[in-house]
């Protein structure tokens, strides 16, 4: 077996994890990645470097140079390097998760940094994911505010998947989005006790991230997970990248730009005469409501402040995926710059 895990990581769970597989006399490796881990080319070829024993010798009678399995102890970005590692090179992969963070535990996918983009490319789910409530509730604050807020980013997409179908054509999935959405009410109405780290509350974000992992691999694609919101957030981490910021953890982008999408869809609510908008938009509302009074609650400022970042972050979005959402609804109607500076505006 093949453990990665990062500084962090390896003393949240990869420490425990190697006893357990010492007292059942499971071989295995470890490599420990060193600093700040980004999901991409470096990472990965990291990864496939240290896979075996570098320093064994290579006797291909002897031994496979190939472990029997990954084990990825982390969450985000370590989860999504080995996910790829284990698809490309066949081997399969499970998870030790650190932190309730992100949903990206049970999915198909891997965001990765390549050609100066960000882009998720499509692997396979993992064998299985450990979430030990102890450590899973031990994790930073801000990770259990980012958990939520990538849940909360699950109104809008499922709405931009709405859309997609009504003025799209795209296949919609009532089952499927009703699951989402229905867990993501669950985290909402239980975000106090996720916030004080209640195992029970702990349970249901992680029963989220799964209900939602498991709807994109029913589905083929991320719909059941992300829409404008993940991809505006996805364009304001590659600015962050590009300026040398240290980067805000994925979940509080997610919120930030569900917000800002929140915003959007009130004032069109408002101001549009397209009646199968409306009545869309309208069914979404007392949801976009209790978001704010969450981020109200908890007292969530939003990471990105600077305007111009704010708006950069969405013009990029429409070019980061091709993706039909409100984003594309308003360009095809000339209303984009109109709407989004209103928005902007609203959460500044
Ligand atoms: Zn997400």
């Amino acid at each position: 077996m093949f453990i990665v895990a990062d500084e962090n990581t390896y003393e949240a769970a990869g420490k425990s994890t190697e006893i357990i597989l010492k007292n059942s006399n499971i071989l295995f490796n470890t490599l420990i990645l060193k600093g700040e881990v980004l999901p991409d080319a470096k990472t990965i070829g990291t990864i496939l470097i240290h896979i075996n024993n570098t320093k064994a010798k290579s006797d291909i009678f002897a031994f496979s140079p190939l472990p029997d399995f990954i084990l990825a102890v982390g969450s985000g970005t370590i989860n999504d390097c080995c996910r790829l590692v284990s698809y490309r090179l066949g081997i399969p992969y499970g998870v030790v998760g650190t932190a309730p963070s992100m949903d990206g535990y049970f999915s198909a996918g891997s965001p990765i940094l390549f050609d100066n983009s960000k882009a998720t490319i499509q692997c396979s789910t993992p064998k299985l994911v450990l979430a030990d409530l102890d450590i899973m509730g031990n994790a930073p604050y801000e990770m259990l505010m980012a958990g939520i807020g990538d849940m909360l980013g699950k109104y809008t997409g499922i709405l931009d998947w709405q859309l997609s179908n009504t003025f799209n054509g795209e296949y919609y999935c009532e089952k499927i989005a009703g699951d989402v959405l229905l867990a993501t009410d669950n985290c909402l109405n239980n975000a106090h006790l996720i916030l004080n780290r209640n195992h029970h509350g702990i349970d249901i974000l992680m029963k989220g991230f799964m209900v939602t992992g498991l709807g994109m691999a029913f589905i083929g694609n991320s719909r059941p997970a992300s829409g404008s919101e993940h991809i505006i957030a996805h364009a304001w981490e590659l600015l962050e990248i590009c300026s040398g910021d240290s980067l805000t953890l994925h979940g509080l982008l997610v919120l930030q730009a569900a917000r800002l999408v929140c915003s959007i869809f009130r004032i069109l609510m408002f101001e549009s005469d397209d009646k199968a908008l409306v009545n869309l938009i309208s069914q979404f509302i007392h949801r976009f409501d209790a978001i704010e009074s969450f981020c109200n609650k908890n007292n969530f400022i939003n990471p990105i402040t600077d305007k111009n970042k704010i708006l950069k972050g969405v013009y990029d979005a429409l070019d980061l995926r091709d993706r039909y959402t409100v984003l594309y609804y308003l360009k095809q109607r000339n209303l984009l710059d109109e709407y989004i500076k209103k928005a902007a505006d609203d959460i500044a």
